[in-house]
């Protein structure tokens, strides 16, 4: 690695390690045995909504034909119901039951018990339960704020001194220094990616978008009760960060900012990495998103940021082809950052990239995933002039990306398709987005379905019988891997963040 020919900055603080972001989703997870004592039968352990569907899942060699329902305050059987739909699992080496109880509607907790499987745990049905574990999902960015102190007033266990506050220099040029403070902490180490960055802002906004009427000003950050949604609050702080990460004279992008250990390995030095093609257009479609929902609270701030997603563009733009970007296949931020900044400011340059991208039908053959599909939703939900041909031919795309995804799930053991080692969250967590979104469009009951069965897999309904989030159930993902929390990833708090926001909101889309 190669060492500054400057003075090192001074020695940072290492951020709190209880309040860190552990991973970034993407990290390789390793197989796990199913902890001994769990259950056999599966529920969600946060619980179910009245109205919800419910179901639990039952496994084993043998399985018995009935099931019982206890309520805990009275010790009364309240419920008797038949496991359905039994077949043996050859991925999971034993035979799997459903049981539905949606007809059991009265609020309060229970537990599931079978002959030969024992019992549930225990799990309530109630309204509002997931307010608290949304709010907590929120409040986990505000945790992971670097560069300011956080109060225990505000932020409880999670208080943390100012971190990360020194100088940063150039990595090209070692002699500039670079105040590249604050944004979110997206792991422990204090190093931060833009396009890392972008996306967690660009799924924290989508969120706010689809379901506006989640979102509250009293969840208790220092920005709360300023007449501002909390979570756009949030988005500005990252949204700060990043407007330091351009380089002022090109509109260039800085993809990153490293922190390494000095050679004493006492103290760290953080690099400002040089600015790349991805960066620069993560970075043009998360503040033009931004932009779009903020205008309502800050116009000039709002217009300050879509001035630098042009200016970022406009560098990708012009340095496509250079030796830095030559070899790199387009990048994937291309087609989502033209749709946000179009329907932000209905830049001619952007609806000439996306006439001339889209005439293509460049999903024809694959429909759109993860970027290009948020690209798809941005162009469809623009009220800027568009081709209703390419509308049709992205919608199409899209529902059989939905349509893949739900004939994955109609054949799942769980509901959902996972692997017995449950190191797919990433791509799960992209299927229930994806379900999501297209459900907002066309609306389909069964989808709705889908969706939910991601949520209660989440909460415990999984075949490890865990719950992937923290503060909620018996059985913790922390006994398999701490890495494994939604919570305690960078990027899939966001996702969490929105799956949430679909329960506690009827809202339609916002802007
Ligand atoms: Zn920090």
């Amino acid at each position: 690695m190669p060492q500054p020919s400057v003075e090192a900055p001074p020695p940072d603080t290492e951020p709190d390690t209880q309040t860190a972001f552990v991973s970034m989703e993407s990290e390789p997870v390793l197989s796990y045995e199913v902890p001994k004592s769990s259950p056999h039968i599966l529920v969600d352990e946060l619980g179910y909504e009245p109205g919800q569907e419910k179901k639990a899942y039952f496994f084993g060699g043998e399985l018995p034909e009935r099931f019982f329902i206890t309520e805990l305050s009275t010790g009364k059987n309240v419920y008797e119901g038949k496991l359905e739909s039994v077949r043996y699992s050859d991925l999971y080496q034993c035979n799997i039951a459903v049981g539905e109880f949606h007809d059991l509607t009265k609020e309060g907790t229970y537990r599931i018990s079978a002959d030969l499987l024992g019992n549930s745990c225990d799990f309530a049905i109630g309204t509002d339960l997931y307010r608290e574990l949304f709010r907590e999902a929120c409040r986990t960015y505000y945790y992971n704020r670097c560069g300011m102190t956080l109060t225990s007033e505000l932020a409880g266990a999670n208080a943390h001194n100012a971190c990360h506050t020194g100088k940063a220099v150039l990595r090209r040029d070692m002699t500039a220094e670079l105040d590249v403070t604050g944004g979110w902490h997206q792991d422990g180490s204090g190093s931060k990616d833009s396009a890392a960055a972008a996306k967690s802002l660009i799924n924290i906004l989508l969120s706010y978008e689809v379901f506006p009427g989640a979102f509250t000003d009293d969840t208790g950050i220092p920005e709360s009760g300023n007449g501002i949604p909390d979570i756009l609050d949030e988005a500005r702080y990252e949204t700060e960060w990043l407007l330091k990460m351009q380089d002022p004279s090109t509109g260039g992008v800085y993809s990153a900012v490293t922190v390494a250990e000095n050679p004493d390995r006492k103290s760290t030095v953080s690099y400002v990495e040089d600015p790349g093609e991805d960066a620069s257009y993560a970075f043009a479609a998360a503040l033009s998103k931004f932009s779009f929902f903020y205008q309502d609270f800050d116009r000039e701030f709002a217009t300050l940021c879509l001035k630098a997603a042009d200016r970022a563009w406009k560098y990708g733009v012009l340095n496509a082809g250079s030796a830095s970007f030559e070899n790199a296949p387009a990048s994937e931020w291309k087609f989502p950052a033209a749709a946000e900044i179009y329907r932000a400011s209905a830049s001619k340059e952007c609806e000439s990239f996306l006439n001339g991208y889209l005439a293509e039908d460049p999903f024809k053959s694959e429909p759109p995933d993860g970027l290009p599909f948020y690209g798809c939703v941005t162009y469809l939900n623009t009220k800027q002039k568009v081709n209703t041909k390419y509308c049709g031919e992205l919608m199409r795309s899209m529902m059989l990306r939905a349509e893949k995804i739900s004939e994955g799930s109609r054949n799942a053991p769980f509901g959902v398709p996972a692997t017995p080692e449950q190191n797919n969250n990433a791509e799960l967590l992209n299927n229930m987005m994806t379900m999501t979104l297209v459900d907002h469009i066309i609306t389909n009951h069964e989808y709705d379905t889908i969706i939910e069965d991601y949520l209660h897999y989440f909460l415990g309904r999984n075949p490890m019988s865990v719950v992937y989030v923290d503060h909620v159930g018996t059985f913790s993902y922390m006994d398999l891997n701490e890495s494994l929390g939604l919570m305690k990833q960078f990027d899939s708090d966001a996702k969490l963040i929105f799956m949430l926001s679909r329960i506690l909101s009827k809202d339609g889309f916002a802007g």
